[in-house]
């Protein structure tokens, strides 16, 4: 049987990708491995969003082609391989195929003809998923693109360029696949897509896709992933208080706090209506909870800018955060921008900030101990001594491993708790 090794870098969407291209693969006959050494195929699934990402890839690239089999085909798909495209030959002489984020279902032609170079990064279609084959078997999270793409244009962003503009996917489509998924083992459905609530299919949004889904008794829980905040409309908020399913959960990306910087980003929202949609959203859900997205030192970005994004985090206490330091990034806006900020000020502020968002997230974490949750398994910890769990808010929780066998989704006692994760104890019922 062949063997393919395959590493995916980056967000959910390209977790999703790899995913896909798993399946395609042990459905073809092919066997996945762990160890890149003894694999006949090597498929390196990349990520373009900072200037580290990409330069990871070409340095994994080099050590892969100098201890990979001599006569094994590899190569890049995803945002890294749509970015460098003919060049990424030029870097790596020795690759096989580069394939964009929507191209990535033309691996197979490879396989059939290992002796051409196969290079494809064309955008503008949602091909592959019709391309690809069914997902054999669903884990008890379902990962279900609804879009790809993003038309906001923001100026610091490589996404518009390497997934090109927003393509909704036929309602049916979704529907089908999330009707596949629960038979095949979901429990829970995450919609994802680069502006996930910027769905828009004929009279369609995404609430009517969360209605539907919601109907489905095998599916109790549901979330969505990455939401612009003008497109969090009253339907959606509604839904958070009308279906019980929707996690209380809710990543909406902010990026900056200051309405000067905000306006260099070209985000098209005010301060004001971020704040009226968090108000909005905690009258419909008052238990609910908001993630986000921080860059810090942005071109221009002032101590007193950087001060106003500390404000917003204090005032909304964000859990399970993301802030990075703002990376240039080729093609995009922001790069050209002359005021980049040293390096030095943005650790510093980048420090500043996690330290404070791993604060609130303790805190919450800690207001935790006592309550009881329901929680979805994930499966053993490497100790195979305990069970990993996700609690409605995300949060990794622990539990020993019984020795009776459990159902994948059970109420959790809380018992501890620490800045990454709690501790928890099965409510036999
Ligand atoms: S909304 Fe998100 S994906 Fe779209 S351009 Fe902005 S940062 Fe990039």
């Amino acid at each position: 049987m062949k063997k393919f090794f395959i590493q995916t870098f980056g967000c959910q969407m390209n977790v999703y990708d790899g995913q896909r291209i798993t399946n395609m693969l042990k459905i073809n006959g092919w066997q996945q491995i762990e160890d890149m050494r003894n694999a006949d195929l090597i498929i390196i699934n990349t990520c373009a969003i900072r200037e580290k990402a990409s330069n990871k890839v070409f340095s994994a690239l080099g050590r892969i082609r100098d201890s990979k089999k001599p006569e094994a085909i590899f190569g890049i798909v995803g945002c890294v391989a749509r970015e460098s495209g003919a060049d990424a030959f030029r870097r790596i002489p020795d690759l096989n195929f580069v394939l964009g984020p929507q191209s990535y279902h033309k691996l197979l032609e490879i396989l059939k003809n290992p002796d051409i170079k196969l290079l494809n990064i064309d955008l503008g279609g949602l091909e592959k998923f019709d391309e690809l084959p069914q997902m054999v078997k669903s884990d008890t999270v379902a990962y279900i693109p609804v879009q790809e793409g993003c038309n906001h244009g923001c100026t610091y962003c490589i996404v518009p360029f390497t997934r090109g503009r927003e393509l909704s996917r036929p309602f049916d489509d979704i529907i089908r696949d999330t009707i596949h998924a629960a038979a095949t083992g979901a429990i829970e459905i995450c919609f994802i897509g680069q502006n996930v609530n910027g769905y828009k299919f004929e009279n369609y949004k995404l609430s009517d896709l969360i209605i539907k889904t919601a109907k489905l008794d095998t599916i109790k829980r549901i979330r969505f992933t990455s939401s612009y905040p003008t497109e969090m409309t009253d339907d959606l908020i509604d839904l958070f208080r009308t279906e019980a399913k929707l996690l209380p959960l809710l990543h909406l990306p902010i990026q900056s706090g200051s309405s000067d910087v905000l306006t260099r980003m070209n985000r098209s929202y005010s301060l004001d209506l971020y704040i009226e949609i968090i108000d909005k959203l905690r009258v419909a859900r008052p238990e609910i909870k908001i993630s986000s997205d921080f860059i810090v030192g942005f071109p221009g970005e002032t101590d007193s800018d950087f001060n106003k994004t500390m404000d917003i985090v204090k005032k909304i206490k964000y859990i399970c955060s993301y802030s990075f330091k703002y990376s240039p990034r080729p093609r995009t806006v922001a790069a050209l921008m002359t005021d980049q900020i040293p390096e030095n000020v943005k650790r510093e502020r980048l420090k500043t900030i996690d330290s404070y968002l791993n604060g609130i997230q303790r805190e919450f974490n800690e207001s935790c101990i006592g309550k009881t949750f329901e929680c979805l398994c994930e499966g053993p910890d490497r100790t195979g001594k305990h069970l990993l769990f996700r609690t409605p808010y995300m949060q990794q929780c622990i539990v020993e491993k019984p020795s009776e066998k459990i159902l994948d989704l059970v109420n959790i006692k809380i018992t501890a708790a620490n800045k990454s994760s709690l501790r928890g104890e099965i409510v036999k019922i």
